[in-house]
């Protein structure tokens, strides 16, 4: 694909039309005609165009309605390929998706102590020259990049990625001028956010807030089917929610930020604080001979270590004050939790539900849905797929 091949997407109908078929399929061109009240010579030409342009394909015969049967349409889905990309803090996960988000190849590059720019780019562009390589055949329509830290997603500069100490790196338009094709950058919590709204079909539910818990906690917020990035980005930064003004210095200046207590670290640094007066505790035995991380923490819980599950419940516990505050704020229908620390499955689960119950004003928010992400590892990087995805058939999802 060449680059500005998006173009003959920006045509509004078009995009109406194949997210029609995307929503509806298999579907005919009469009901696409009657449902989207475009006239069926509109939809008959878009139809065409799709059609040459392999994003859409003719499937099985429909049901006849007095003449003969109509032939019906569905996306392609394996016609085009995008690759996704999560930059996480030490490895960077390439993945090669097709229209439906189905992941048909991986890469991951490791990423280097105090990386310069010029690096940090080459080790990017590495990793997506060897899945295309890997996948030659393929037809690629897109890369989408989910960023830790400050994002301007219009212009596709990471603005500050404090993982990394750099500052203004124009991704988009350094992958877009080697790859020529369309790259999108977004904030990794967003874009995870996205990617559940839109894998999940969760758009119906027209709000819902997906939590990044790892090393750092970011929040993406969806409204009305659309991400939400507030006046100045920064919507959805609830890892520096305050939750204890007298706590620990967050590395952002405040005090008791929820970073602080609910991150990855924060668990080992909690742990470490009570562990010598827990001589009983599996972690208490296991330090010894190995660096505490908080997939131990883990693994002791399942072990029935009551440190370990004391620790996880309170872990649950910031994490549930955090979306009560979120819930009187927003009232999502839905909120969802991935990254590393969603691992911990039930163990911080429940405290999270007993949280709402407990602090929440009103009787339905009490039993706001909240669940662990299905897409696992991939959240991320399925997220940046979502983000050429979410461009490709309904491009006002991600307009700012
Ligand atoms: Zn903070």
């Amino acid at each position: 694909m060449q680059r500005g091949s998006f173009q003959w997407m920006k045509s509004l109908n078009k995009a109406i039309i194949l997210n029609k078929i995307r929503t509806s399929e298999p579907i005919s061109r009469a009901q696409i005609a009657k449902e989207t009240k475009l006239t069926p010579p509109t939809v008959g030409t878009i139809v065409k165009e799709l059609l040459e342009q392999q994003l859409i394909q003719e499937s099985s015969l429909g049901e006849s309605q007095g003449g003969r049967k109509p032939t019906m349409l569905a996306v392609n889905t394996s016609g085009f390929h995008i690759i996704g990309i999560d930059v996480g803090l030490s490895t960077i996960q390439f993945i090669v998706a097709d229209l439906s988000g189905k992941i048909i190849d991986e890469q991951e590059e490791s990423l280097i102590m105090n990386v310069t720019e010029e690096e940090f780019l080459t080790i990017v562009m590495n990793g997506i020259q060897k899945l295309i390589d890997k996948q030659s055949d393929l037809k690629y329509i897109g890369i989408g990049v989910a960023m830790h830290g400050i994002v301007d997603a219009e212009k596709g500069v990471a603005e500050f990625a404090p993982n990394l100490k750099l500052r203004n790196i124009p991704i988009k338009e350094k992958l877009e001028e080697v790859f020529e094709m369309d790259v999108k950058v977004e904030n990794d919590a967003k874009a995870f956010a996205l990617g559940e709204a839109w894998f999940l079909q969760q758009l119906e539910q027209k709000s819902m807030i997906a939590v990044n818990i790892g090393r750092g906690i970011g929040a993406g917020i969806v409204i009305d089917g659309k991400l939400y990035n507030g006046e100045h980005g920064i919507a959805g930064e609830i890892g520096h929610m305050i939750i204890d003004i007298h706590g620990r210095k967050c590395s952002c200046g405040n005090n008791g930020c929820l970073q602080t207590l609910a991150s990855g670290p924060a668990i080992v640094t909690r742990t470490l604080e009570v562990l010598e007066e827990n001589s009983d505790s599996l972690l208490y035995h296991w330090k010894k001979e190995q660096e505490l991380t908080a997939e131990l923490v883990h693994q002791a819980a399942l072990e029935e270590d009551q440190l370990a599950r004391q620790i996880l419940r309170e872990t649950g516990n910031y994490i549930g004050i955090a979306l009560a505050n979120v819930v009187h704020v927003y009232n999502p229908s839905t909120i969802i939790i991935g990254g590393g620390v969603s691992k911990a499955g039930e163990f911080i689960l429940h405290p999270i539900q007993e949280v709402l119950k407990h602090s929440v004003i009103s009787e339905k928010a009490k039993a706001t849905a909240v669940s662990i992400s299905r897409l696992g590892e991939y959240g991320s990087s399925l997220g940046a797929v979502a983000l050429i995805l979410s461009e490709l058939f309904e491009p006002e999802m991600t307009d700012h």
